[in-house]
């Protein structure tokens, strides 16, 4: 579940996420809900999901996204809550390369390497503008008020400087503009890093598969799965700031073995979150 402001997105939904959900206390107001593929282990959790919504009274559409299969999927899930479920189950099929587009933010999805189609997915936000430099601002004769906002917005503003009308143009008081928060999931999958660069690259978490640890890279080779060591891997090339661990085989008893192969390869902070772990994403500056 990822929040921001006033959303809530799913991405994925396994069996059992309603309770997750009520353990962790979201509350049920889900905006939409991304699936990277159809594996059961990604997908059962909507119908318990949906029950639970129009149990709360839910009357607004809920969207599901997903790769080719999500039309039927919700036709399947319209069809099995048909008795009890009174809100629209709508469906958007999604492609590498695919867009959603939020207020502030977009979900873009790219092609994972999981033997079936499947889908990883980027939440970007959009840049934020520079800092405002009062004092230069003050300095080249804006007088606090409404000129600042002006400037702010990007618009140029006249001032009367030394008896003189001059222009103040808003790159002479804006900073750089800011990268906006990133969070990448992959889904399941083998390591596809070089082909998500421009989308993932400075990425602030990267949520990565790690069914495996790396005593068992041939088997994950074999069902188109990661070790932590990949996993490690991918982070390092993308030149993410965390590295989140997940999708780790219950044959596992303990996340060291998996930590020690991230940690190998990425210097960066490695996590192996247990259930309704939760990870504020601030701003960089
Ligand atoms: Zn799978
Ligand atoms: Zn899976």
């Amino acid at each position: 579940m990822i929040r921001r402001g006033s959303d809530t997105l799913l991405f994925d939904c396994g069996e059992g996420a309603q309770q997750q959900m009520m353990r962790a206390r979201t509350g049920f107001t889900v905006d939409a809900v991304f699936i990277t593929h159809w594996h059961a282990d990604h997908f059962l959790g909507v119908f318990g999901l949906v029950q639970t919504l129009s149990f709360m009274g839910r009357t607004g559409a809920l969207t599901l996204y997903g790769p080719p299969g999500v039309h039927e999927f919700a036709g399947m899930v319209r069809q099995l809550s048909r008795a009890t479920v009174r809100f629209p189950i709508e469906s958007v099929e999604m492609h590498g390369g695919s867009v959603v587009q939020f207020g502030g933010y977009a979900v873009h999805a790219f092609a994972a390497s999981h033997g079936i189609q499947s889908l990883g997915f980027v939440l970007a936000e959009e840049g934020r503008h520079g800092r405002f430099d009062r004092e230069k601002a003050v300095a080249l004769g804006v007088k606090p008020g409404p000129l600042f906002g002006r400037l702010q917005r990007g618009e140029a503003v006249k001032v009367t400087r030394d008896g003189e009308e001059v222009v103040v143009r808003p790159e002479e008081v804006m900073g750089p503009r800011r990268p906006g928060r990133r969070i990448c999931y992959t889904g399941d999958t083998r390591p596809v890093e070089d082909r998500i660069a421009d989308l993932a690259g400075g990425a602030d978490l990267l949520i990565h598969d790690a069914t495996f640890d790396d005593r068992d890279r041939e088997r994950a080779e074999e069902v188109y799965h990661s070790t932590a060591g990949e996993a490690g891997a991918a982070a390092a090339a993308l030149g993410v700031k965390t590295l989140a661990l997940v999708h780790i085989s219950p044959r596992y008893t303990s996340t060291a073995g998996h930590l020690d192969d991230a940690m190998r390869q990425f210097h960066g902070e490695v996590i192996a979150p247990a259930d309704l772990t939760m990870l504020e994403i601030l701003y960089r500056d």
